[in-house]
């Protein structure tokens, strides 16, 4: 194989949770432009049916999946729904996630369940509907998306920050129990990104100016940032990566 076929990703379909919108429709156009066919999902169905119409209008090959992530049975569901359509997904990308800023102190029960189901319990149950599938085939990708929280905490996020860390070890859990199915589990840990869910902080001069200050490269990230590092896990030129947490942050969590 040459080396650009290498990522090559023609022939091969990919869920990616929550790419409606940000990190996760970034993902999804970079993917399609890298030959796959897209399943994008979102939980508002006009949203889902919207994105995936765009990314259609783009000239890239997408249908619709609109289910809750941290919903059993309409993952289940999703799935057996490909299955009769005959649709097999080879890449699997858990990014659907919320944020909940709040003091420990004051967080209810609910709040920390609810940040824990979205961003780790779906990743379990998408990555065990999707494994499942790839096991007899003997070959699939799963990308799970991280954060810096994965390793480094941070004050009135620590929910996020233990899904995040629950990310990491997830990931690592995948790559040992389905590693030798030809299966590999890998994640990205995006620095601060300019998407809807960073709008407030964005827009607060002294957060900007602290992002700006602390990352290396002096500013945030761009969603189409991760499509490089996106890519390479779903595709061929990684078969040999397994279990591992690339950054992609401009450098934030090397430095002090
Ligand atoms: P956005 O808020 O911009 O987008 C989140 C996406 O997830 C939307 O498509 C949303 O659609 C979907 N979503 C949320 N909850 C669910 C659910 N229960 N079921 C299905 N879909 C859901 O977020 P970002 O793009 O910024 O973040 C994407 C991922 O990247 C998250 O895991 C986040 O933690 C992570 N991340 C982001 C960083 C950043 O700087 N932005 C940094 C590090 C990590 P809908 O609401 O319609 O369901």
């Amino acid at each position: 194989m040459t080396a650009t076929r290498l990522f090559d990703l023609t022939g091969r379909t990919a869920l990616i949770t929550g790419s409606t919108r940000g990190l996760g429709r970034a993902i999804a156009e970079g993917m399609g432009q890298a030959g796959a066919a897209l399943i994008v999902n979102g939980r508002d169905p006009q949203a889902t049916e919207a994105a995936a119409q765009e990314l259609r209008d783009a000239g890239l090959s997408a249908r619709a999946a609109s289910f809750d992530v941290t919903d059993e049975a309409a993952v289940e569901a999703a799935f057996h729904e490909l299955d009769a359509d005959g649709v097999e997904v080879d890449i699997l990308v858990n990014n659907a996630g919320i944020q909940h800023r709040q003091p420990m102190v004051e967080l209810s029960l609910a709040d920390w369940q609810r940040v824990i189901d979205t961003n780790l319990t779906s990743a379990f149950l998408l990555g065990r509907e999707a494994a499942r599938r790839m096991i007899p085939r003997k070959r699939g990708k799963i990308i799970n998306i991280g954060s810096l929280t994965s390793d480094l905490a941070r004050a009135t996020v620590t929910p996020y920050t233990v899904a995040k860390g629950g990310i990491k070890m997830l990931t690592k859990g995948m790559a040992a129990e389905w590693g030798a199915h030809g299966i590999q589990a890998n994640a990205i840990g995006p620095g601060y990104m300019l998407t809807d869910m960073n709008e407030a902080l964005v827009s607060n001069p002294e957060f900007d100016a602290w992002v700006k200050g602390r990352t290396p490269a002096g500013r945030w990230g761009r969603p189409d940032e991760l499509v490089g590092t996106a890519i390479y896990l779903a595709s061929d030129a990684s078969n040999y990566v397994n279990g591992q947490l690339i950054f992609v942050d401009g450098g934030m969590i090397s430095v002090l």
